[in-house]
């Protein structure tokens, strides 16, 4: 039996080399939930963990049943709690070590992860590649055939930049910088389905956010240069639902942030 997304706690093999475990934590920001990635050179022993997902003790447990225990380390793609919360379960259950951007997620190890970095682990070469935007500290995975980009673009929908530090001219640089590692290769997100090829995913996301930078324009042509974010939210986002209005309005103040930066 083929499995298709979403498949809750059960191992999915997307690539050669990736596979799938999807966490029980469905919602608003998290879609189906969170997709825990799974990599191993087919002739390797040992696993690479992305994103051990959230504080779910099912879920943690069956990451460290279906690698065995064998995980050479575990990386994060940002600091969120769908990403993070389930990180010293599986450090307690496997020993893994874990490397991240941000030194708070750290385990077994004091090496943060560059931008450009090139890890070798469980027969695979993994590429580290900054992309900042959904959140300060977001990165990507370059694997030969696939890239695993975290919130940076997502299965289905678009993704809402984090007020604290998410950022739209770095989130616009991300984009393009995957654009051009994409090509081919296959789009593994941290949440919802994954594609076969990245890059015209990228190129939509690019597209949608030029999109809704045009009709913030709009907006402030008819509400005043100075208006707030949550009147350009109920112009903008009018035929939306209501309860997508929290995280819209954080988008859009990233977009105002970006609009009046450029002034
Ligand atoms: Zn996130």
């Amino acid at each position: 039996m083929t499995l298709t997304h979403p498949a809750y706690g059960q191992l999915r093999q997307v690539t050669p080399t990736a596979a799938v475990l999807l966490a029980d934590n469905p919602g608003q920001m998290t879609l189906d939930g969170t997709n825990t990635w799974i990599l191993r050179a087919p002739d390797a022993s040992e696993y690479v963990v992305v994103d051990p997902g959230p504080k779910d003790k099912t879920h943690s447990e069956a990451i460290a049943r279906v690698t065995d225990g064998m995980i050479a380390l575990t990386l994060i793609t940002h600091r969120h709690h769908d990403h993070t919360g389930g990180i010293d379960r599986l450090v307690k259950l496997t020993g893994t070590q874990v490397r991240a951007t941000d030194r708070e997620f750290l385990r077994g190890t004091d090496a943060l992860l560059a931008d450009g970095e090139l890890i070798e682990a469980a027969g695979l070469r993994i590429r580290v590649l900054a992309t900042p935007g959904h959140t300060g500290d977001s990165v990507s995975f370059v694997l030969d055939d696939a890239v695993l980009t975290g919130d940076t673009i997502l299965g289905s929908g678009t993704t809402v930049l984090d007020s604290s530090d998410g950022a739209l001219a770095d989130y616009l640089a991300s984009l393009d910088r995957l654009v051009e590692v994409g090509a081919g290769k296959a789009l593994l997100p941290a949440h919802g389905p994954d594609h076969p090829d990245l890059e015209p995913v990228a190129r939509y996301y690019i597209e949608h956010r030029r999109e809704r930078l045009d009709q913030v324009r709009a907006a402030l042509r008819d509400l005043g240069p100075n208006a707030g974010a949550m009147a350009v939210v109920r112009k903008v986002y009018a035929d939306v639902d209501k309860r997508l209005w929290p995280a819209a309005r954080s988008s859009v103040q990233a977009q105002l942030e970006y609009l009046r930066a450029a002034l």
